[in-house]
């Protein structure tokens, strides 16, 4: 390992302990995004915080109530209030590095929020056993973001050191709002991929082991994230049972039909009843009753057709069962895009760095919502990767989710790689 790269190490290292402490959730992320601001000025980018990024209209998912706490919580922690203010009450970071000659501009992604999960307390935890666990109760980075932010700050130091041997703009985003697949919807309808040539996108873990890089070709679904109400008639269940109408049935029938959706013939397709809260009292007819669910498709086409028939069966049976119903979008996500030749240029970079065991693969049968950046960018003429850096873990979102110092470092390696090869000035 060359000094350089031990620098390298220590700081991605130091700056993921730091964030790992201080987990915030999509669209609460103050305190990161404040870190991440003040890194990108102290290298003297031009950056753009918040809503200067963001299209409220496809904010989907955004909790005010969240937002409020959060804010509280940050600005006790010593984030300006103004700096949250300008900022609209919005989170996420993007950079834009002009390096004053003609050539490409590179879109880089980095995720920031983390996951609904309480960090184990085992003193076998390597963030427990070294003092730098979840400080935020039932938040935890469980699914690697705080070392995606961690990789961009450093490919972002890197970018600063190597300006001079750098053409055209290095776009550097730092997005929020990942899980629940999110933020890249509001970002990319407020234009943050606009004028993109190039974006790279890449996660860490995942089954990629520690060493190698996984270049995926497929295997992203596409998904879409759904709220569903029912408003029923409260009665005395047995005074006045006809007067009432349930929407706890209402929304149990819905379940079920929900569940036996049929399967697809063009390919996979997952569906989840993953809430379903209903009821008042035992001795009320039910009135009110609240459900999330997804539904994911090997192409977009697969899901759509999911989603309908999920919107279908709720008008269905809220009209059967004389109930109110809605249904909120709170997330959506595409499959990958076709980039063949970028694809191509990423495997012969990552086939570059000493010791990588570096591959295609299209495995992934989980969501992503960098796909909507991707997508953006190739329906307007550019091209897009993503790819997967290994590290050994015992599996996303489990409270003893834990990655390795060496893991990060082949994603900066990686991702610098890829900056030099697309944007070098010969
Ligand atoms: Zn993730």
């Amino acid at each position: 390992m060359s000094p350089t790269d031990s620098d390298v190490l220590s700081c991605l290292s130091k700056t993921r302990r730091k964030l790992h402490q201080h987990p915030e959730e999509g669209w609460t992320e103050f305190e990161t995004t404040w870190f991440v601001a003040e890194e990108l000025r102290k290298l003297g980018f031009p950056i753009k915080t918040g809503i200067a990024n963001i299209d409220p209209l496809h904010a989907l998912g955004r909790s005010e109530e969240k937002v409020k706490k959060a804010i509280e919580r940050a600005v006790a922690h010593g984030v300006p209030a103004k700096f949250i203010e300008e900022a609209g009450e919005f989170t996420g970071v993007v950079a834009e590095v002009e390096t004053g000659r003609p050539g490409p501009v590179t879109a880089l992604r980095f995720d920031m929020d983390c996951v609904c999960v309480a960090e184990t307390n085992s003193p076998d935890h390597i963030p427990v056993k070294e003092g730098f666990a979840s400080q935020n109760p039932g938040l935890m980075h469980a699914c690697g973001h705080d070392a995606h932010t961690s990789v961009g700050l450093s490919v972002a130091r890197w970018v600063k050191d190597h300006l001079a041997e750098l053409s055209g703009t290095i776009r550097l985003i730092f997005q929020p709002a990942e899980e629940g697949v999110r933020g890249a919807q509001a970002m990319t309808a407020g234009g943050t991929v606009e004028g993109v040539d190039y974006l790279i996108g890449a996660h860490i873990g995942g089954f990629a082991k520690l060493g190698e890089i996984l270049i995926l070709q497929g295997g992203i679904l596409a998904t879409t994230k759904l709220d569903i109400k029912f408003e029923g008639i409260p009665s005395h269940a047995a005074a006045d049972p006809e007067k009432g109408r349930s929407a706890l049935l209402a929304a149990c029938s819905a379940a079920t039909m929900i569940a036996g959706i049929p399967r697809h013939s063009e390919g996979d397709s997952r569906i989840s009843i993953g809430v379903l809260h209903a009821g008042e009292g035992r001795n009320v007819t039910p009135a009110h009753a609240y459900m999330q669910i997804e539904t994911r498709g090997i192409t977009d086409h697969v899901n759509d057709f999911l989603t309908e028939r999920v919107q279908k069966i709720v008008a269905g049976v809220a009209e059967a069962s004389e109930v109110k119903s809605s249904v909120t979008i709170c997330g959506t996500s595409m499959t990958l895009p076709p980039s063949p030749e970028l694809q191509a240029a990423a495997l012969q970079v990552a086939q570059s760095i000493p010791g990588i065991r570096a591959a295609y693969d299209s495995r992934v049968s989980a969501s992503e919502d960098c796909t909507v950046f991707m997508n953006r960018v190739v329906e307007t003429g550019g091209e897009a990767v993503f790819f997967m850096y290994g590290a050994n873990h015992h599996g996303h979102h489990r409270p003893d989710f834990d990655i390795q110092d060496e893991a990060m470092l082949n994603g900066y390696r990686m991702f610098t790689r890829m900056v030099a090869r697309l944007n070098g000035k010969n």
